[in-house]
């Protein structure tokens, strides 16, 4: 089977391309190495969107919820009836290893669940990796030991734990408030004089409100430095302070996998954070037949490209798709 385009990646971006190349009659194929929508999958079990649902909508299918941001299950839901609806040849749990050949006639290598090698044949790539598999290491001692996660799931487990989340964005936020809602004893530690400015305007003022009460310890300007089984230590204004710790959250945000994109052969603009050379109309890189879609496409500027505004990417890929491929 030679399908014409393979899309890496099956999030609500990958899933747009393979919609819209459909559309256009052509053969497509998705592998992602976890399930359909890995990425929100590993997203907080009860958070809920920032987006209102017809800002997630792919394919023209409505995305209706009782509420006026949808939930993380109610968007698995919806993703699921897209690709239930477009008979969308997804292949899960296939971890694209690397790419060979060239436009017109590509080989992607992948490994499955059990080591096993598989091939498939594509004349076009598109590339919607995402970039929540890559978080970024703080490099400090004891970062390496398994109290210290880089994802936030749920609360339960740390029920009356000395939990610390580093981070000054609306996951660490999001993050503190539900474990001290959950009965954890909350330090929140972020490098900047205050939470970031981008910190939703209804999460911000609860987060400042329960620092205020002292129900949540923050520290600004300050620095986790290490971490040990039983304390972390913080670099403060006020001196260097080593505090009892159960668990450490570090949510101090993910990238993408450069490496992957180079290995490829798509350039990065070092000039510009890092963003693969493309083609802005079309989406296809430096690498003729290997487009790039959703928030990849602006390198380390992670919050520029959304499920809102990356969804449109599938409709410019396809449209330079048919072009090339339809006879
Ligand atoms: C907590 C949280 C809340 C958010 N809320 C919102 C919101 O309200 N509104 C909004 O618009 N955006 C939101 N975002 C951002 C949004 O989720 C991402 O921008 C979006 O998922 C990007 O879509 P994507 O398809 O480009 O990448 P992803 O959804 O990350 O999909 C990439 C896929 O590629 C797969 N993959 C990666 N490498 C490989 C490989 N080598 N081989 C095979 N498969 C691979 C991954 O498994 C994944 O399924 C939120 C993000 C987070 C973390």
């Amino acid at each position: 089977m030679i399908f014409d385009v393979l899309v890496i990646g099956a999030g609500p971006t990958g899933m747009a391309c393979a919609i819209e190349a459909q559309r256009a009659g052509l053969k497509a194929v998705l592998v992602d190495k976890g399930c359909l929508c890995n990425s929100l999958f590993h997203y907080p079990a009860h958070m809920t969107f920032f987006t209102t649902p017809e800002l997630l909508e792919i394919g023209d299918m409505p995305f209706s919820s009782p509420n006026q941001k949808p939930t993380r299950s109610e968007a698995l839901e919806y993703y699921r009836k897209v690709a239930e609806h477009y008979s969308l040849d997804v292949r899960p749990y296939q971890t694209v290893e690397n790419v060979t050949g060239s436009d017109g006639a590509f080989v992607v290598h992948t490994k499955d669940r059990f080591g096993r090698l598989i091939e498939h044949h594509a004349r076009k790539l598109v590339v919607a990796t995402g970039y929540y598999d890559l978080p970024n290491y703080l490099g400090i001692p004891g970062e390496d030991l398994n109290k210290v996660h880089h994802y936030y799931n749920e609360p339960h487990p740390f029920y009356g734990l000395e939990v610390l989340v580093i981070g000054g964005k609306n996951s660490a936020a999001i993050a503190a408030l539900d474990l001290w809602r959950h009965g954890a004893k909350v330090t929140l530690v972020h490098r900047g004089a205050e939470m970031h400015r981008h910190v939703k305007y209804w999460i911000l003022p609860d987060f400042n409100n329960r620092v205020k009460n002292g129900e949540i310890a923050a520290y600004f300007h300050s620095n986790v430095t290490s971490i040990t089984e039983e304390s972390v230590t913080l670099s403060t204004p006020e001196g260097e302070k080593t505090i009892p710790n159960d668990f450490v959250f570090a949510l101090t945000g993910y990238h993408p996998d450069f490496s992957f994109l180079e290995g490829l052969g798509v350039k990065l603009d070092e000039a510009n954070d890092r963003c693969p050379v493309c083609n802005p109309a079309t989406l296809e890189s430096n690498v003729p037949g290997i487009y790039l879609a959703g928030v990849i496409v602006a390198g380390e500027r992670t919050n520029e490209i959304f499920i809102e505004n990356g969804r449109f990417h599938g409709k410019q890929i396809a449209g330079d798709l048919a072009a090339k491929l339809s006879p």
